[in-house]
């Protein structure tokens, strides 16, 4: 569980299969839920009121954010990592050619996003400070600002200073997953690399945060561990980081294990409806926060969200370094996961304002300070 949670693991497991359908609907039209009206989204009953949840859900989402819906791509500059997380392609346990994009690559790599209209990016790499180092990472944020009003990173976790660096650079929004919350499984699926030690992971948000980032991103990796147990620790977390860092704004993503090469055991399989409940479970708690749904799910299912809880969709994504030019997509690049969603941002564009929804490229630039 998520340290500061008040909550035991096993109180949870107690609890939930004995919330009626009635407690969920009772829950769902509130204004001001309390995290015991976010245990009756997640229990296992409120399955049964889906369509309910979806409804309220969409009132939530268009109160806050009308019909937008923001498109970002990611842009993947290294696949090195020192890491070995075992349900993860750039573990440094496998054994495959990586490639780390130059100045010059990430530019032309960046190039053909911006060609597609996207001008929200997410920078992401294996964890790997040699293979990317902060001052060229910041350089690199240095010339993409001239592409992209909007700029966050998915790296490796760094000391306050670099991330100021960083900040100053124009990153002004942070991810880092802690992939589980439960710290003994987090031990085993760690071993080793400077990812293993579970607390001081934790503790990065926070110094991104104290740096200046105006959002952080968390999310848990569904699939490792009891979703339910997980999606109590991330929406603890989110509340502890609100609280403590009130100026910075806390994001969420529910991404789910997808296939890799060579493959990796699921022992906790979330199914689509699950994932869906989940989503709306932060919806329904978490009025204003932004949430997001990567190429990880499906066309349909992204559509699906994307109307009642989703507010942040990628779009064309590839997830290999290099990967947006038609040359190296003949290369046998590695990539972090399998992609479900291989929508160009025309189409996605396309399918989503035909649902009625307006898709917003641009809602973010600066006017004073960096
Ligand atoms: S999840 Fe992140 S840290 Fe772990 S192997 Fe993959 S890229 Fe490296």
């Amino acid at each position: 569980m998520f340290p500061y949670c008040k909550l035991k693991e096993e109180d949870i497991r107690a609890y939930l299969p004995t919330v009626t359908p009635e407690q969920v609907l009772a829950s769902l039209y509130k204004t001001a839920p309390t995290f015991s009206d976010f245990l009756h989204f997640i229990a296992p009953a409120a399955l049964q009121v889906i369509p309910q949840m979806r409804a309220q859900a969409r009132i939530i989402k268009e109160l806050h954010f009308g019909k937008a819906v923001r498109l970002y791509a990611p842009l993947y500059v290294s696949n090195y990592c020192i890491n070995d997380c075992v349900y993860c392609a750039f573990k440094t346990s496998h054994r495959h050619a990586r490639k780390r994009l130059t100045m010059d690559e990430i530019i032309a790599e960046a190039e053909v996003i911006a060609g597609y209209g996207i001008q929200s990016l997410l920078l992401v790499s294996g964890e790997d400070p040699k293979a990317m180092s902060v001052d060229f990472l910041a350089e690199a944020v240095r010339r993409l600002r001239r592409m992209f009003p909007y700029i966050s990173i998915e790296i490796y976790p760094m000391d306050q200073a670099s991330y100021r660096k960083l900040f100053e650079a124009g990153v002004h929004g942070l991810t880092i997953y802690q992939e589980t919350y439960q710290e003994d499984l987090y031990k085993t699926l760690h071993r080793h690399g400077p990812k293993a030690d579970y607390h001081k992971r934790l503790e990065y948000l926070a110094g991104g945060a104290a740096a200046g980032f105006y959002n952080v991103g968390i999310g848990a990796l569904l699939g490792l561990y009891d979703w339910h147990i997980e999606a109590v620790s991330v929406a603890a977390h989110g509340l502890w980081l609100r609280k403590k860092f009130w100026q910075t704004k806390v994001q969420f993503s529910f991404p789910r294990i997808t296939p890799i090469p060579g493959g990796v055991d699921v022992p906790h399989q979330v199914g689509e409806d699950e994932l869906e409940q989940m989503m709306l479970a932060f919806r329904l708690f978490f009025h204003e926060a932004d949430l997001f749904i990567s190429t990880r799910e499906n066309h349909l299912f992204r559509e699906r969200v994307a109307q009642t809880c989703a507010s942040h969709v990628s779009a064309g994504s590839q997830v290999v370094p290099g990967g947006y030019r038609a040359a190296d997509r003949k290369q046998d690049l590695l990539g972090q996961f399998t992609r479900n969603d291989r929508t160009s941002v025309a189409d996605v564009d396309h399918d989503l304002s035909g649902l009625g929804l307006e898709i917003v490229y641009k809602d973010w630039d600066n006017c004073i300070g960096v």
